[in-house]
């Protein structure tokens, strides 16, 4: 069985600690207004190997509305 990275959903990265290539456990770490952060540990020794921020609609429409969002644009602009 072999899993490909068609998205970024690593079932395995490489630890520095273990010194190989490593299972990993995703872990939801931050909900932020532009979406979630979720993070990799090593399902063997626990370290964190990586971040990555899930962006969707459901979660940007939930913490983020339209309206919202316009008026923060205008005022960076
Ligand atoms: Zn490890």
């Amino acid at each position: 069985m072999q899993q490909q990275f068609g998205s970024f959903t690593a079932s395995e990265l490489y630890c520095p600690k273990c010194r190989s290539s490593q299972p990993v456990r995703e872990r939801l770490l931050l909900v932020l207004p532009t979406g979630e952060l979720h993070e990799f540990l090593c399902a063997n020794c626990g370290t964190s190997l990586g971040k990555r921020t899930v962006t969707g609609p459901a979660v940007a429409a939930a913490v983020n509305p339209p309206a919202r969002r316009a008026r923060k644009q205008r005022l960076l602009r």
